[in-house]
């Protein structure tokens, strides 16, 4: 049985909190491999996906082109519907039936989830990786973890990480104004930027 790790986001755009907490999640919940989901319509938060999907997926794909145990799946970037996660990991079940779904979600996302569609499927199909990130009160990750055992017998491991304060909303703030953002998105990722002149609006 494989440990197969999930990993779902607006990517809007991917950058190195990303890498490292998928980094981190692989040894830490020793996982066989992980695989990068990027969404299509983001039904919960409109306002943050003016960048097209198939620049979201370009930009993970070349994001994680150097990382052997990485890989990207379009299973939600070709839906024509919202993705939702309980759906996307039942597809992914079929997909990988002698396999354990671990899907990793940063702390903010963990305490969002009682609020996600169908969060009592998500539970039960993958165990929960959480990777706390700077800024988010981790009182308020255990509060969640408890609620969620308890509510729906959810398996969540939280691994213990130094927590960046990396977010794609700042980064595409900086972007507007044109700071230097290396080290912070994969050069790559800066370069097809660049060159598809991306996020030069303001956005929120
Ligand atoms: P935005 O600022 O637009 O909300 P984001 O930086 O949170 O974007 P997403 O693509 O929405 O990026 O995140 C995908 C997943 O990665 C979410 O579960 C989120 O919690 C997690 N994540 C993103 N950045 C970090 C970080 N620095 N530390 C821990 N988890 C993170």
């Amino acid at each position: 049985m494989l440990r197969i790790g999930i990993f779902g986001g607006t990517f809007s755009p991917p950058h190195m909190g990303h890498i490292y907490i998928a980094r981190e999640a692989m040894q830490k919940a020793k996982l066989n491999k992980m695989i990068f989901i990027p969404c299509g319509n983001p039904y919960h938060k409109p306002k943050t996906a003016p960048v097209d999907v198939k620049h979201r997926f370009d930009m993970v794909r070349l994001a994680i082109e150097n990382e052997p145990d990485f890989e990207i799946s379009d299973i939600e970037v070709r839906s024509a519907k919202p993705s939702y996660t309980a759906e996307t990991l039942e597809i992914l079940e079929r997909l990988y039936p002698d396999d354990r779904l671990c899907f990793l979600v940063g702390g903010d996302s963990l305490i969002d989830m009682r609020g996600w569609y169908k969060p009592e499927e998500i539970f039960k199909r993958a165990e929960v990786i959480v990777a706390n990130r700077g800024g988010v009160d981790s009182v308020r990750i255990d509060a969640a973890v408890e609620e969620y055992r308890q509510l729906y017998g959810a398996c969540i491991t939280v691994i213990d990480i130094n927590p960046v304060e990396i977010s794609a909303t700042d980064i595409r703030a900086r972007l507007k104004d044109g700071a230097e953002l290396s080290g912070i998105v994969p050069e790559k990722v800066l370069e097809y930027i660049r060159e598809n002149e991306l996020y030069k609006e303001s956005i929120e």
